[in-house]
């Protein structure tokens, strides 16, 4: 099966092009022989490559797919999801977003997180010597990536030579360390660990230059998650905790040069505090990223090229001869205007045409069931898969448990870094 999509402008990671004619099959074909199956008029409309959603989770299986693919998300990374039966599940569907997993994350034994309704005990990481087992779990999983949680001091969170342990054995195994981050506490001992990618952006409040100059000193990327900040802050603000504080971090890491990611923390879990719609949500966190600053190509480029490279996905995030054919084609120009992103008029994955929903103008995030409301009830009792989401309300709302005792860490400092 073949495609060729007519009168189109290709944004090729820098600018829109002319119009003209793009031909692919599973991969972007290199030549136009002349001939394809279906024929698709753009009428000028502008092709981007299939966009990232960079912080994920995968609740419900396939319906999640489907809902990041109809809004263009061709590819998510999920930053929490077991068992592994339901992770092997969901990266073999087809026609939908194809997804990445860290798996079961890493927690402290203390913190709320440990105790979430279905959390499996082999995530809980109770000291340094833990850490080779931990990843040697994940490995075994199959997972992308390592995800910790960097929250709260000890009791509740992992010490920083607990996290130095886990940053090492992944980068041993050559796998990238994505930590979740919400309060600059938790940044500091994730900075000092020299972990990959951070992930959320402090509430309590915006970065220091020491941590973000150590930051840009180990080459972290950042993904904000200011969807779910904005929201958190909206349900759980108080005590000094404003979105503001994570949206002036984001002003702060473009001008220090350190590289931003579209991610969304979508989910579908129960009793997450709050619930960005899978796929709607990516359009409102690339508006969001303009608003603390990007430019529209720089948020463009968050959503497509930058966690294509950072996250070794060679075969996409541009639109080139023999990538993969995840394409998303727009009305209007999103170079110009980023909410032209939200007009999308066709998907395609690995060259298959998805199925777009009827045009319904959905919220940008609806609000979730309430903690320990039916939802989550009745999915423990089912066992259903889990799922990690931003669960650190609890602690918010506890000044002074910050993580900052947790920096008091042994000195170790990790050097090895894996593939950018
Ligand atoms: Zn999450």
């Amino acid at each position: 099966m073949t495609t060729a999509i007519e009168n189109v402008r290709v944004f090729d990671g820098s600018a829109v092009g002319e119009p003209r004619r793009v031909v692919f099959g599973d991969r972007v074909s290199g030549e136009d022989t002349g001939v394809a199956d279906e024929v698709v008029d753009a009428a000028g409309g502008v092709l981007l490559p299939g966009l990232v959603d960079a912080h994920v989770h995968v609740v419900r299986g396939r319906a999640d797919l489907e809902d990041l693919a109809r809004r263009g998300v061709t590819t998510g990374l999920d930053m929490g999801a077991w068992p592994r039966e339901f992770v092997d599940e969901m990266r073999s569907q087809k026609g939908v977003a194809r997804i990445l997993s860290a798996t079961v994350p890493a927690v402290g034994a203390g913190g709320h997180h440990a105790r979430m309704p279905g959390f499996p005990a082999e995530g809980v990481v109770t000291g340094p010597d833990e850490a080779r087992a931990f990843v040697g779990r994940r490995v075994a999983d199959g997972a992308d990536y390592v995800k910790i949680v960097t929250e709260a001091a000890p009791p509740e969170g992992m010490d920083q030579a607990t996290v130095n342990a886990l940053v090492e054995a992944a980068h041993d195994h050559g796998l990238l360390v994505v930590a979740h981050a919400v309060t600059t506490g938790a940044f500091r001992v994730a900075a000092e660990a020299g972990v990959d990618v951070s992930t959320h952006a402090p509430l309590d409040a915006a970065l220091d230059d020491d941590t973000i100059a150590r930051m840009r000193e180990i080459g972290m990327v950042s993904v904000p998650t200011l969807t779910m900040m904005e929201g958190t802050a909206k349900l759980f603000g108080g005590n000094g905790f404003r979105y503001e504080h994570a949206r002036d971090s984001v002003t702060a890491f473009r001008a220090a040069g350190i590289r931003v990611l579209a991610g969304t923390d979508a989910n579908s879990a129960p009793g997450a505090p709050f619930a960005p719609v899978h796929g709607e949500s990516l359009h409102h966190e690339l508006a969001l990223l303009v608003a603390a600053g990007l430019t529209p190509l720089e948020a463009l480029a968050g959503a497509t090229s930058l966690p294509a490279r950072v996250f070794g996905l060679d075969d996409r995030g541009v639109i080139a001869e023999g990538k993969r054919a995840d394409l998303v084609l727009l009305d209007g120009d999103p170079t110009a205007d980023v909410a032209a992103t939200r007009n999308v008029k066709g998907v395609w994955i690995a060259g298959e045409r998805v199925q777009l929903q009827s045009q319904v103008d959905e919220p940008a995030v609806e609000p979730s069931v309430p903690r320990g409301g039916k939802r989550a009830a009745a999915d423990v009792s089912t066992g259903r898969p889990g799922v990690e989401v931003l669960h650190d309300h609890d602690s918010l709302s506890r000044p002074g448990r910050r993580g900052d005792a947790a920096f008091q860490d042994d000195g170790a400092r990790l050097h090895r870094r894996v593939r950018r």
